[in-house]
């Protein structure tokens, strides 16, 4: 199997916060803010360890017909019956530990005030969280914030608990899995040299080494085959009685029981599609869940990837190959989306405006495109995540994985708005903006057109950005070699800067007023200045094209704005703000680098590329660098984060379903517990 693993887009958000005013992470729409006002939405619930738990809205589903709200409630049922996969997938004890605790949990009758106990529930909470004991993130096992001692007191002191083996076995067989680092001490090793399967603590093999299960492959795949199967994605492999096997993920096979309920609801979900190709797709899905025939799994993949129409969707299955050190097997994981045609409706419009952006774009003429396409941006809701995609998410969709497939019959890339929007939420309040920005009014701005401006800016960007321009004759795509993606990601981001602050925007009905292009004006100098620099080591260079071509545009501007006063750098208590004083002359700025910039890749100027990328780019201030490290840390920002699920329910009327109705609950705890009870079909 290849490297290049397209796939769901992980987000950290690590990246997020850092980029949280302004910039392309953050997407939404008018609409859900004023929703969200009204409501009063809680987004951000709590924070344990380096994990903060958020909520999501599902704008748009109250809008659904009643088949469509069935089909997202019984899609959602097979997201969650795949739980406790997942956890068997990451180790073998997983399901173990978890219901270990979570029975000390419940029946605990010691004291819960001290400080001990609330150690054992960020145990906890962190192995929900990270679907095991080993961090979602880092891979690596996560320890115990009590001694063993204190698990045995645990232990003795849940008279009432449900354990799986008498207590003092119990514990004595967990000690070493909770509270020997060197035990299991990495989920996924990709250190070379090692053997991966051994180094690697995952559930995927058994009683094989790393040459064997190469030979085993080795002999199943076909190097000629233009349409490859991807061998081992659904199974274990093992050794029994010195034979190497697969147990294959199927109903009667490995995971059959939890895959039985998957199909239950695929079933009834596949009664109530939207259409023939979707009906299709569901059921080629559960023929291949029935078979764990991996011919199936194509099957389903390429009607997936037609059915366009649709305006419910999902994912269901064994899909990324993350967890395997080899990357041959796939972690079960699902989303249940539909889409948000006010976000597409947006993109939309800027595409099919793109020939008067192109035209009065301040570039030289003979680098315009004649005939310009733009492109459409598409935009999903999440209603659901269950498996590895919970709680922890991704933020986009780039499906399926398989090359060939994608080759002969493309693949859907989405970004999902109503997560993004979460996570900007959520991060409201955490005082990065109070941290940074200079005067209250910038702050105002920020909080009242921030997310707005960011997604107008990513949609600009994507649709419009980076289909401008043209290469004159015999000028070769690769001219600029490595700092191509610098210069592509700054031509982009200028194009979409410089059409921010135009009255087209207005005149189109996307955008409210131009203090929302100065929001997105301060907070990209803010972010290319300033805070982005936390994500930068103290002494490194910036070595990533987005980082890198913010800071090139920010720095430029500055330098070049000197004279006017367009960006000011002040100081206050001994810290560093950047301010723009003067909104519609770094506008022409932006215009004047996108010139330049468009001018370079035009005609191939690498020496001209290099110099900008070079001289503005690279270099970070070491003071300044570590300066803002050290105010982010202050903030104590988690740096990743997951959410807690929205929980559909049926209404009912003399054994009808009449409705389908969403609540969002805000306790992470029950919903855990609560999933362990409903949908734990594995132990
Ligand atoms: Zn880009």
């Amino acid at each position: 199997m290849n490297n290049l693993r397209k796939t769901l887009i992980i987000l950290m958000s690590t990246l997020l916060f850092a980029c949280n005013s302004g910039q392309k992470q953050e997407t939404t729409s008018e609409k859900k803010n004023q929703e969200e006002k009204k409501d009063n939405f809680k987004y951000l619930v709590e924070q344990f360890a380096d994990l903060k738990i958020m909520r999501y809205q599902v704008p748009g589903f109250d809008e659904l017909s009643l088949e469509q709200k069935k089909l997202v409630y019984y899609l959602s049922q097979a997201a969650l019956c795949g739980r406790d996969i997942i956890f068997d997938q990451n180790y073998k004890y997983n399901l173990l530990v978890r219901n270990t605790l979570e029975e000390i949990y419940k029946n605990y009758q010691g004291d819960k005030t001290t400080d001990d106990y609330k150690e054992f529930v960020v145990y906890l909470k962190r192995v929900w969280f990270s679907n095991g004991i080993h961090h979602h993130y880092s891979m690596d096992k996560f320890m115990p914030g009590f001694s063993n001692e204190y698990f045995k007191e645990l232990i003795d002191g849940s008279g009432n608990a449900e354990f799986e083996m008498p207590p003092q076995q119990l514990y004595d067989f967990l000690l070493p899995i909770m509270f020997d680092p060197t035990v299991a001490a990495k989920r996924v090793s990709l250190d070379a040299g090692k053997d991966l399967i051994k180094a690697s603590a995952c559930n995927y093999y058994e009683g094989v080494t790393e040459k064997e299960v190469e030979a085993f492959y080795a002999k199943m795949k076909d190097p000629d085959d233009p349409e490859p199967i991807s061998y081992g994605l659904n199974s274990k492999l093992v050794k029994e009685n010195g034979q190497i096997k697969e147990l294959v993920y199927k109903s009667g096979g490995l995971y059959g029981k939890a895959i039985d309920k998957i199909i239950f609801w695929l079933e009834k979900a596949s009664n109530v599609a939207e259409n023939n190709l979707q009906k299709k797709t569901i059921d080629e899905l559960i023929a291949y869940y029935k078979t764990g025939d991996l011919k199936e799994f194509d099957k389903y993949n390429i009607s997936w990837v037609e059915d366009s129409l649709s305006h419910i969707d999902f994912v269901n299955g064994f899909i990324e190959n993350y967890g395997d050190p080899l990357g041959l097997k796939a972690s079960w994981e699902s989303i249940v989306n539909f889409k948000d045609l006010e976000a597409n409706h947006r993109a939309e419009t800027i595409s099919e405006n793109a020939q008067w952006f192109e035209d009065h774009s301040p570039v030289n003429t003979k680098f315009k495109k004649d005939k310009v396409k733009g492109v459409t941006a598409k935009v999903i809701t999440v209603a659901q995540l269950g498996g590895d995609c919970y709680p922890s998410t991704p933020i986009g969709i780039n499906l399926p994985n398989a090359d060939w497939i994608r080759k002969d019959y493309g693949s859907k890339s989405v970004t999902i708005e109503n997560i993004t929007y979460a996570y900007d939420q959520a991060s409201k309040g955490n005082g990065f903006l109070e941290e940074f920005c200079y005067s209250k009014e910038e702050i105002a701005l920020s909080r009242k057109y921030g997310s707005l401006a960011g997604n107008l800016h990513t949609d600009l960007h994507e649709c419009l950005g980076h289909a401008s321009g043209q290469l004159l004759p015999g000028i070769s795509p690769d001219a600029l070699k490595n700092y191509s993606s610098t210069l592509e990601e700054a031509r982009a981001d200028l194009f979409a800067l410089y059409y921010m602050m135009d009255n087209k925007l207005i005149e189109l009905g996307i955008m409210p007023s131009l203090d929302a292009a100065r929001s997105e004006y301060n907070g990209y100098i803010r972010n290319g200045l300033l805070t982005q620099l936390t994500r930068i080591e103290p002494g490194n260079d910036i070595e990533e094209a987005h980082m890198r071509n913010r800071q090139l545009i920010a720095k430029w501007c500055y330098e070049k704005g000197a004279a006017d006063n367009v960006i000011e750098k002040k100081t206050r208590d001994g810290k560093t703000f950047y301010v723009v004083n003067d909104h519609e002359k770094l506008r022409e700025l932006f215009g004047e680098l996108l010139a330049e910039v468009q001018r370079i890749k035009s005609e191939g100027d690498y020496e001209a590329g290099k110099k900008l990328v070079e001289d503005y780019a690279v270099k970070v201030d070491i003071d300044l660098n570590k300066e803002v490290k050290a105010r982010f840390d202050k903030l104590h920002i988690a740096p990743y984060g997951g959410f807690i699920n929205p929980v559909l329910s049926l209404v009912e009327k003399e054994g009808e379903v009449v409705d389908v109705r969403i609540s969002y609950p805000d306790d992470f705890v029950g919903q855990m517990l609560g999933y362990s009870k409903e949908y734990s079909f594995l132990r």
